[in-house]
């Protein structure tokens, strides 16, 4: 089966250009003129051709005291590939006691129902005689990044000794570290004494999480990272403080990477006053900043500083939200966004002027491939995966529970207008989603990472 897109300009993280794409079977086949016979032919006048979004940064089917995230790994995907993403990197969080291993191979079975390729980064919560070992066997079994929490301590976080360990053990084998940097003590600290004082709606949540209590674990994993020659990626930085210590360890040649969200690009912490209902869903960590802090994060991506955008997809109803309607502590943390990426990043990002469309795609598919060692993803080349998506500058949509794809009746982009949209997403030579509709249910692929 071979297809032609013509007409369009392929767009890539290093050119921008005019010529035919050509797919055969799972792969791009050749860029340029041929005089293959093609099956179909896919007119792309006007519109874009860029690699297939990968988010490195999802939740499906996450399981909290409040329930599963309610995207599992089906509508998580079907509601990504409308928003041009066509690869996910989520998470196995093993039970206390349990091996990494032994959860990886869960984790795994739980993801098949995926439309689109998957992979982990897997998650030691503790430090155990096994752990080193479980970590080597992990590296054998594919993985190479590995997830850590410096917050949430009372469940998946590490105190700094199994951290130090972490670090010194992914950095020996060769591997990565990602890692949610919040000081958790403090903000268990803090948590706790704004409940104590009776402040117990989602107006704490941001008061008690303060930038410093970000800006201050950046600078001390980063720190520990450099000690342990680990290889370290920065999830989710939420404000300028954290942005100035990065900078400053990349300037020093450390091997820092950073990520950020479109939440902390596009909205701010005013959304935090207000009814329950109205707050609930804006309940995620980091939380919302200032204006400030996403100038300082346009900034970062526009000199490179920050390289991904991923979306730390994870929904939840508000029927879930309500397990902390008397006790902001307990209310799961997270919201969706997989869907919107690629749509925010080009609305607010390219067409303000703040990044270019090569540098969009380099951080929504092309940079995370490279961190990751995706091979065969996020590029448009010969041989690679044809995952492909044909953007259509020339739309309009405004978002909302009412047309969205994910799995919640809540969206924190509610009423937020976007330029551009999906036109058509191959996945591995597939045609998936034609003009919003999806006309194919591939099966993902588990992708194993060396
Ligand atoms: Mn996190
Ligand atoms: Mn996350």
């Amino acid at each position: 089966m071979i297809t032609r897109i013509t007409g369009g300009k392929i767009v890539t993280a290093s050119s921008e250009i005019y010529a035919d794409l050509w797919i055969k079977d799972e792969q791009i086949l050749k860029i340029g003129e041929a005089d293959f016979i093609a099956d179909m032919v896919i007119d792309a006048t006007g519109k874009y051709i860029m690699p297939g979004g990968i988010d490195p940064h999802v939740h499906m089917h996450l399981p909290t005291p409040a329930g599963f995230s309610s995207d599992d790994f089906r509508s998580g995907s079907i509601a990504g590939l409308h928003g041009g993403t066509t690869t996910l990197i989520d998470f196995v969080t093993p039970e206390h006691g349990q091996s990494l291993i032994d959860a990886l191979d869960k984790r795994k079975n739980e993801a098949v129902n995926s439309l689109v390729d998957y992979t982990f980064h897997v998650s030691p919560i503790e430090w155990t005689e096994n752990t080193a070992s479980e970590i080597e066997a992990c590296m054998k079994a594919g993985i190479t990044s590995f997830k850590v929490y410096m917050a949430y301590k009372k469940a998946v976080g590490l105190e700094d000794d199994a951290l130090y360990n972490v670090l010194k053990t992914v950095g020996e084998l060769g591997g990565m570290v990602t890692v949610h940097a919040e000081m958790g003590d403090e903000i268990d600290l803090l948590r706790d004494e704004f409940a104590a004082k009776g402040i117990l709606s989602p107006t704490a949540h941001p008061q008690t999480r303060p930038n410093y209590t970000e800006g201050d674990a950046v600078k001390k994993v980063i720190e520990m990272a450099a000690e342990n020659n680990c290889p370290l990626y920065i999830v989710h930085v939420s404000t300028a403080e954290a942005m100035s210590h990065i900078q400053l360890a990349q300037k020093n040649g450390q091997k820092v990477w950073a990520e950020t969200c479109p939440h902390y690009l596009v909205l701010d912490d005013s959304v935090y006053e207000g009814e329950f209902a109205d707050t609930a869903k804006y309940v995620l960590s980091p939380p919302l900043r200032k204006h400030k802090d996403s100038e300082a994060l346009w900034q970062s991506l526009k000199s490179e500083s920050v390289q991904t955008v991923g979306t730390d997809h994870c929904p939840f109803t508000l029927e879930q939200k309500r397990a902390g309607e008397h006790d902001f502590r307990k209310i799961p943390n997270g919201a969706g966004g997989v869907e919107h990426r690629i749509a925010l990043l080009y609305t607010y990002g390219v067409l303000e002027g703040k990044i270019t469309l090569s540098q969009m795609v380099n951080m929504m598919a092309t940079a995370p491939a490279k961190i990751f060692g995706l091979d065969k993803k996020g590029d448009l080349r010969e041989g690679l995966d044809a995952d492909i998506l044909i953007w259509d500058p020339n739309t309009e949509q405004e978002i909302s529970v009412a047309t969205h794809h994910q799995n919640t009746d809540l969206n924190i982009y509610e009423g937020i207008n976007t330029k551009g949209a999906t036109a058509h997403v191959f996945v591995k030579g597939q045609e998936v989603i034609r003009y919003g509709e999806l006309i194919e249910k591939p099966k993902g692929e588990f992708i194993e990472r060396y």
